[in-house]
């Protein structure tokens, strides 16, 4: 499969380059050539496990620049928890995707990410340096993606004191060729840094750098995965024909991957984009204007965004039809006030917990079960609820930690100290 640029369709480029680069040089964003018909998949999924489902989904993307084992090694290894649905009552289900080792959904996107890039970096007999700027959960995904993986180091910076103190474990306790910088700064601050070194002649002469940000076209495949897999097992339960998506949304590389599933075939009806009060998304839906702001804090954190790096790519595959849009999204956004409510009510009427992220996208099904009452409707849960004990413990008490989770507390973290001065990273960067 090879690649082009939102910005320049003739601009084609193999995958190899495309995961490298992350970005064009044009400011555009990576997307395939062709999406590739999956309908097959579709037809034999209930003989399928998910890293079978894996191995074919990513074959057609894949295949040009690895051969058969090479995919099957990827998939299996890195997409080696479960995702499991539960049914919370009559037409609502959960898809729980935080069975992985940094408890978010973003393992699934980073930990195969890391193994194709392992894979390029044996094949170029290069050392690969991957550059990470973090505002928290990305660069715990990042970081248990690539421990111990051959070629491969990486560097984070994040903003001193602005993450929270599990998250700064998940960062700092990894060793080997894990490096954590913690910046006196903003995450501002660490993007700027990790910016001016990817256009730096002393850096790039000395490192073969990359970047494992979110809008990776390597971390947008194995999305598509897990729709897959909640299809297979609702159509188990409910023998459904067709399926509503619930997804609590930031940067949108969730909701674009399960768009792409759409059009490789799975039958999936609507998608609900469900988010925090940073509603450029849901707003763009009603209103047919496109307001990027600056993002608002909320408890919600990883969708305070501003200006969603994905929705050129959705925008994309709408063709930059807003009506075509709005037909098959529909955008809902809450505040914190009624995040925290919703936590509640969904202890007292499920006796489950869901995290602050995943009980946006409960109460957008809700409200889109008004009007749709016979649509089955699966809601993205994108985290663990132990990560965000600060919130969730005042609301529903006791959270059980998993062990994964509870061992970090118990680690030493290891972090560089450094200013916000480019020279300094610099110099720290060349004198490695
Ligand atoms: C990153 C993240 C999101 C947002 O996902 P996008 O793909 O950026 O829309 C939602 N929930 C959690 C817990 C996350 O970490």
């Amino acid at each position: 499969m090879k690649f082009y640029s939102t910005n320049n369709k003739s601009l084609q480029v193999d995958l190899a380059t495309a995961v490298l680069q992350s970005l064009p040089q044009d400011k555009g964003l990576y997307m395939p050539v062709s999406i590739p018909d999956a309908r097959a998949v579709v037809a034999d999924i209930q003989d399928m496990s998910l890293a079978q489902i894996a191995i074919a989904i990513a074959t057609p993307f894949l295949e040009e620049d690895f051969s058969p084992a090479q995919i099957r090694t990827i998939c299996e290894q890195r997409i080696d928890f479960p995702a499991p649905v539960i049914t919370l009552s009559d037409h609502l289900h959960v898809l729980e995707l935080w069975h992985g080792p940094s408890l978010a959904f973003k393992d699934f996107g980073a930990r195969f990410m890391a193994g194709v890039m392992s894979n390029l970096a044996k094949e170029r007999q290069g050392q690969l340096t991957i550059l990470v700027a973090t505002s928290g959960d990305t660069g715990g995904a990042v970081a248990s993606g690539f421990i111990g993986v051959d070629g491969v180091e990486v560097v984070i910076l994040y903003p001193s004191g602005k993450v929270s103190p599990l998250q700064e474990k998940q960062l700092t306790t990894h060793g080997q060729n894990i490096t954590a910088l913690e910046i006196s700064g903003t995450f501002d601050d660490c993007q700027a840094l990790v910016k001016r070194a990817f256009h730096d002649p002393d850096i790039n002469k000395k490192y073969l750098l990359s970047s494992a940000n979110s809008i990776n076209i390597a971390r947008l495949i194995p999305q598509t995965f897990y729709y897959f897999e909640a299809y297979r097992q609702l159509s188990d339960l409910c023998r459904s024909q067709e399926v509503v998506f619930s997804v609590p949304s930031g940067n949108y590389g969730n909701l674009t991957a399960g768009i792409l599933a759409q059009r490789m075939g799975l039958p999936i009806r609507h998608f609900i984009a469900a988010t925090n009060v940073n509603d450029i998304v849901p707003s763009y839906l009603t209103r047919g204007i496109y307001e990027p702001k600056p993002s608002i804090p909320t408890i919600s954190n990883a969708m305070d965004i501003g200006d969603p790096s994905n929705f050129r790519r959705i925008e994309h595959l709408y063709d930059h039809q807003w009506s075509e849009m709005k037909e098959s999204i529909s955008g809902y956004s809450y505040d914190d006030e009624t995040t925290r409510r919703t936590i509640l009510s969904i202890k007292q009427n499920h006796n489950y917990i869901m995290d602050p992220h995943g009980a946006i996208a409960y109460l957008a099904a809700r409200d889109y079960q008004k009007n749709h009452a016979e649509d089955e409707i699966i809601v993205l849960e994108t985290a663990h609820p132990a990560k965000f004990l600060p919130v969730m413990s005042p609301l529903v008490g006791d959270i059980d930690i998993p062990e994964r989770l509870a061992r970090l507390s118990r680690e030493t973290k290891v972090a560089t100290q450094m200013t916000n001065q480019y020279e300094s990273f610099k110099s720290w960067m060349l004198a490695r």
